[in-house]
């Protein structure tokens, strides 16, 4: 394979990113001006903020105001260089990644690709299901429901109309509770105004959790409080539930129930990216890469792995770190940190998380928050997550036009976003 072209054989070492999410944007950043050439790699050109795909899928922000390219913010770093590839493989005993657009040496390699979702093995539920997992996901999601829409318009069953307007969100994490607010919005605000002629009295949206609350990682009154809310807002809840099976227009239940729904939205579980080339020895649960409290990979030399993607397990965090923004962002700091300090011969330190506390939205002035000692719910709640997703947003623009998304849609309840715009392929000449 050749060789990467175009990135100048460094007269200093080289860092390479793979993966410009929220660790592997914030080590890049954390290293302007280091002194390090640093190259990065990412499948798309763009960051994406995960936390707001939800509100992309149910037309309530354009995907431009939650995705940034990511060249913008390397223009004025002359040792940065940018490309589109996928990490394919990494040759820890030559220091080299093999990538899709070619190969590249590195002096210290830094993994951060994220997860994908897990399906655990189940092909009919991954054939069936939308994931939400990139903002490509999110556009697909609203597409489908608004089409989804469109063909009820065409059933005069009313169970078939019902399989069409029907929402099934699996899974009660952060994800699918905000996901299953949103659209109980949309339908008691917006879709019936759209929609004059279907029976929205048909339409279910039901929310499976397996385990005994939601918001796993929140705090127990939190979950209960985004039960409440949900149940408020006429979504049907519904713990200890698991789904096991799926087929076109049918979701199936341990118990055996079967529900009827053209929209399975699978927000049940995370899997760490598969790296190639990292021993199954550093393999931890759910395919994290098992790291020290440097995010070094333990048995590999200079290769460090950050976010979703790896496993710190000490006697602290048995289970590692919560697959969140804080901690992939903090491991970033910490990693940068530290090879700043290889320049100079500092010591190391090692990665102590500081958690900065847990919130979820569900709708329109209903959130929770758990913060180190306290937590709050409802209005109170519900700014201080505006506050802090605003603020996290990258780019001015970004963060106005989402300002102003949300301002127009807290007063007007009708975002206006509802479009199905398709990408067109191009055909190819015929010989
Ligand atoms: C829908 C959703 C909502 C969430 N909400 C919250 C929330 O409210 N608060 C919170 O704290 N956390 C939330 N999270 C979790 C949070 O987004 C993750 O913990 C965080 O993104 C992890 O950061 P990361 O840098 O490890 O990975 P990511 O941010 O996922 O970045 C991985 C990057 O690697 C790239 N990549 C992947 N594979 C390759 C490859 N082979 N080659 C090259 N590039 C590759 C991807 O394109 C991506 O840019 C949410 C996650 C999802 C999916």
């Amino acid at each position: 394979m050749t060789r990467i072209a175009h990135i100048p054989v460094p007269q200093f070492k080289r860092i390479v990113i793979v993966g410009a999410g929220f660790a592997g944007l914030k080590l890049a950043r954390s290293l302007f001006n280091s002194g390090y050439q640093v190259v990065i790699i990412d499948k798309n050109n763009y960051h994406q903020f995960q936390p707001l795909f939800y509100q992309v899928a149910t037309a309530g922000l354009e995907p431009s105001a939650i995705s940034f390219p990511l060249r913008i913010l390397f223009q004025k770093q002359k040792r940065f260089h940018f490309r589109i590839a996928e990490l394919l493989e990494v040759h820890p005993e030559s220091k080299i990644i093999t990538t899709s657009i070619g190969e590249l040496e590195y002096d210290y390699l830094a993994i951060a690709a994220g997860g994908v979702t897990n399906f655990f093995g189940n092909k009919n539920i991954e054939n069936q299901a939308f994931t939400m997992k990139s903002v490509s996901d999110a556009i697909l999601i609203r597409n489908t429901i608004l089409g989804n829409y469109e063909k009820a318009l065409n059933q005069t069953d009313p169970e078939d109309m019902a399989a069409y307007l029907n929402m099934v969100i699996v899974g009660g994490g952060p994800t699918g509770v905000e996901m299953a607010g949103a659209l109980a919005e949309m339908k008691k605000y917006i879709l019936p105004k759209d929609y004059p002629e279907l029976d929205f009295d048909l339409m279910k949206i039901h929310l499976f959790e397996a385990s005994g609350n939601l918001l796993g990682g929140m705090s127990e009154k939190s979950g209960s409080k985004a039960q409440e809310y949900l149940k408020k807002l006429d979504v049907d809840v519904r713990l200890h539930t698991q789904v096991t099976d799926a087929s076109p227009g049918k979701v199936m239940l341990k118990d055996g129930t079967v529900h009827k729904t053209h929209t399975l939205i699978w927000a049940a579980g995370v899997k760490a990216i598969t790296i190639n080339g990292i021993p199954v020895t550093s393999i931890g649960h759910g395919g994290r890469i098992l790291v020290d409290e440097y995010n070094r990979v333990q048995e590999l030399k200079d290769v460090f792995v950050l976010g979703d993607n790896c496993l710190i397990q000490n006697e602290t965090t048995p289970k590692g770190h919560p697959q969140v923004a804080q901690v992939a962002i903090q491991q970033a700091k910490n990693l940068a940190k530290n090879l700043i300090n290889e320049k100079t011969g500092q010591s190391w330190q090692k990665f102590v998380y500081k958690d900065k506390g847990s919130l979820a939205t569900i709708g329109h002035n209903l959130a929770v928050a758990d913060l180190p000692g306290m937590h709050f719910y409802g209005f109170p709640a519900w700014v201080l997550w505006s506050a802090v997703h605003l603020m996290s947003i990258i780019g001015v623009k970004n963060r106005f036009f989402i300002m102003w998304d949300w301002i127009w849609n807290y007063f007007s309840y009708n975002q206006t976003l509802r479009l199905m715009i398709r990408p067109k392929i191009k055909k190819e000449p015929a010989e």
